[in-house]
């Protein structure tokens, strides 16, 4: 089952910078990567000869205090923030993972799921190695410590053969900072540089930008990099045939402030909006988003169509998923404890809804009703990507058929479960459009259920199976 391969969302960092408190700048890094995971964090240093680190469960914040970053002295650090399904958080499967190796201590930290874990792990457990937790990234740091060759190039080399799916890596080793990407380019990764000697990586550009490192460029498809005190190279380069960079990225995981394939994800986010307006115009007299996420796609939409954005809902900023559990009475106030509406921009109008995504469904519906109890004459709901029908495999938390919506249930099916007056969807050709890039270099399995990993079929899957026998 899934479950027992938690599929795991994060952020990786990485810094290389003499002169500088490593630490703590990875602190900031992981700080300004915390969406990409909240349910653990941790750094690892090296100061030439010995690799310490920290980690534990919580927010980055909760994490870290000025006791524990003070041992990690350094001049090379890898950061990690971890986001799972829950059943899987616990501590076994924080990272960065550090251990000896016969090369010396390694320190990892991984991002992405990889879809021939279960054949790696046999592969690693008939070998007599043990594991420690049920985590894909364990996996990941055992076939990489157990390759072949004299160094961790051909280690990584190694590596980047045998595994296959959605991986980022940072590594950590006495004397170097390492950074992979998978073949397919699936989750994204960016180089930048920090003054005169320090170089940084991260999942995505925000983080550079908080710790005032400038972006130079993402870190290619099947490319592994190697930073020391020459500065970055090139290691090994593996590009698959096609890239197949996730389309969710743009839809709603990344920060609207990063830039992927050198477009700023506000910009498209908008486009994203502009495009739905073309679409799936409706005659209404405000457009609003559901915030955060939805606010750059529904300023798109506002412009296109000329009907006036506004905001219709404010969000309580604290609550995140690390939220302590409700009591049933709170439960049942729903979205309530996460939004309330401006009752003086919603009464008597007419409303577009935009969302970015809608996954599961539990969302929309409630915030449908909030808005007509707040007096919203009519809601049309807008969505800024596509009905996701196909679950990921890659690192998204969306991992089976009967959790999605859109699996169960047609659009106007949709529509009436959430008791919306219209209900539209972003087409798949507009939303390639709104990125403005080689419709081909992407990945838009959760929208059309092809793969792009070759020799996948996700209805081998175990979990598929049993998905579709329950039906
Ligand atoms: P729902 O349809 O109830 O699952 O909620 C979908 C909303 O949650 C979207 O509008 C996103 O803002 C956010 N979201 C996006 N992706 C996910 C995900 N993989 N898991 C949970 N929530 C997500």
């Amino acid at each position: 089952m899934f479950g027992d391969h938690p599929h795991e969302e994060c952020g990786v960092f990485g810094i290389y910078a003499r002169g500088e408190d490593v630490a703590r700048l990875t602190f900031f890094g992981l700080y300004a990567l915390q969406h990409r995971g909240q349910e653990s964090a941790g750094i690892a240093v090296s100061d030439g000869k010995t690799v310490n680190a920290h980690k534990g469960m919580g927010l980055v914040a909760q994490v870290f205090d000025e006791q524990a970053l003070a041992p990690l002295q350094g001049h090379i650090a890898i950061g990690h923030t971890r986001y799972s399904t829950t059943g899987s958080s616990q501590i076994a499967n924080a990272q960065p993972y550090n251990m000896e190796s016969y090369l010396g201590p390694i320190a990892l930290a991984h991002n992405g799921n990889l879809t021939n874990a279960s054949q790696l792990r046999d592969q690693v457990l008939r070998r007599g190695v043990g594991l420690t937790s049920t985590s894909d990234s364990e996996v990941a740091t055992m076939v990489l410590l157990g390759g072949e060759g004299p160094d961790w190039a051909d280690r990584i080399e190694h590596f980047v053969s045998c595994a296959e799916g959605a991986y980022c890596l940072t590594i950590l080793t006495k004397d170097a900072l390492y950074a992979v990407r998978d073949p397919l380019g699936l989750r994204p990764l960016c180089i930048g540089r920090l003054g005169e000697q320090g170089w940084v990586v991260a999942s995505e550009s925000c983080a550079l930008a908080t710790i005032g490192a400038e972006w130079v460029r993402d870190v290619e498809p099947g490319e592994a990099l190697m930073i020391d005190d020459e500065g970055p190279r090139t290691i090994v380069r593996q590009p698959a045939p096609r890239s197949a960079l996730c389309l969710f990225e743009y839809i709603y995981f990344a920060r609207p402030d990063s830039m992927l394939q050198q477009q700023l994800i506000h910009s498209v986010r908008m486009e994203l909006g502009r495009e739905l307006a073309r679409e799936a115009h409706v005659a209404a007299d405000v457009v609003m988003g559901v915030p955060d996420s939805a606010t750059p796609a529904a300023i798109g939409y506002a412009q296109e169509s000329g009907i006036p954005y506004t905001e219709g809902l404010i969000k309580n900023r604290y609550i995140g998923r690390t939220f302590i559990q409700p009591d049933d009475r709170l439960r049942q106030q729903g979205v309530k404890l996460k939004f309330n509406p401006l009752t003086s921009t919603l009464a008597g109008k007419r409303v577009v809804l935009v969302d970015d995504s809608i996954v599961r469904g539990n969302t929309s519906g409630p915030i449908v009703k909030l808005l007509r109890e707040a007096g919203a004459a009519e809601v049309h709901v807008r969505v800024s990507s596509p009905p996701i029908q196909h679950p990921c495999f890659m690192g998204v938390d969306m991992a089976t058929y009967p959790e999605l919506i859109a699996h169960r249930m047609t659009v106007p099916e949709i529509e009436k479960y959430i008791q919306a007056d219209s209900l539209a969807y972003l087409s798949y050709a507009g939303l390639l459009r709104a990125t403005g890039r080689d419709p081909n270099s992407f990945c838009g399995a959760c929208f059309t259920g092809n793969y792009p990993i070759p020799q996948f079929d996700p209805r081998e899957r175990d979990e598929i199976k049993l998905a579709f026998a329950a039906r």
